[in-house]
């Protein structure tokens, strides 16, 4: 049902907020005694935002590189795979889907991490930044998170990706967020057409130490259970030693 020795999520020092050379990562998989790990880097485009969390058209060919040579090293020991995180902007669709084409992904995983502001930066809706969790609240919760799924709905309907990851890890950071029925049914709706597009629904084990169960809670999983979308397992590893982490608490 759901693979416990493939680590899916991968980061890598590249995105400029992880850390640890790529081989560091690997070489963390073999010792848990993954089966595969999947490099899952940060892909964003037309962000306005203080500082860059993900990468450039130039390190992700320095990552390319490195992850094939990393998955002829390793053969044998462990399946490398080279993925990317595409983060959904809804004015660069086209682009994005461009960006996914243009390469040959062992994963395609999709996320919404900046939610776009008429006049100002981008709020990064997942940050434990002060100055991130301060838009949010003046933003409103309920409003940002009507924004958020409603997002996410138009990401999984555009974009040509094979995951969503951490599906309810918008407001991750922020205190007392109330989900209303709305919302609810946001969801319901994102999984529904997440089976028409045959994507699988992440299980992200990073969200264990913030909350004391993954991305998405339990309530989500089991309605996507109910749906029979496939479930796939990440750490969100941005240090070697996160890799495949949490993965003995998942089956609980
Ligand atoms: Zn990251
Ligand atoms: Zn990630």
């Amino acid at each position: 049902m759901i693979d416990l020795l493939s680590d899916g999520h991968v980061h890598t020092k590249l995105c400029h907020h992880a850390f640890g050379e790529m081989e560091d990562y690997v070489k963390a998989g073999i010792a848990k005694g993954l089966r595969q790990l999947i490099f899952l880097d940060h892909f964003e485009i037309g962000i306005s935002y203080f500082e860059t969390t993900w990468l450039t058209a130039d390190d992700f060919r320095i990552y390319r590189q490195e992850g094939q040579r990393l998955r002829e090293k390793y053969k044998g020991h462990i399946g490398v795979g080279i993925g990317v995180e595409v983060g959904f902007n809804p004015d660069y669709i086209v682009e994005t889907n461009r960006f996914i084409r243009a390469h040959d992904w062992a994963r395609v995983g999709l996320s919404y991490h900046f939610m776009p502001v008429v006049g100002a930066n981008h709020i990064n809706m997942l940050s434990r930044k002060h100055a991130n969790i301060q838009r949010i609240s003046d933003y409103g919760h309920g409003q940002m998170l009507d924004d958020y799924y409603a997002g996410l709905l138009k990401a999984v309907k555009s974009i040509d990706a094979d995951v969503v990851c951490h599906l309810d890890a918008g407001l991750r950071n922020s205190k007392n967020v109330v989900y209303e029925e709305r919302h609810w049914g946001l969801i319901a709706e994102i999984l529904q057409v997440m089976v028409g597009r045959k994507m699988a629904l992440e299980i992200n084990t990073s969200g264990y130490a913030l909350r004391g169960e993954p991305f998405p809670r339990q309530r989500i999983i089991e309605m996507a259970q109910g749906l029979k979308l496939p479930l796939v397992l990440g750490s969100d590893a941005h240090k070697p030693e996160q890799v495949g982490r949490n993965f003995e608490l998942v089956t609980e």
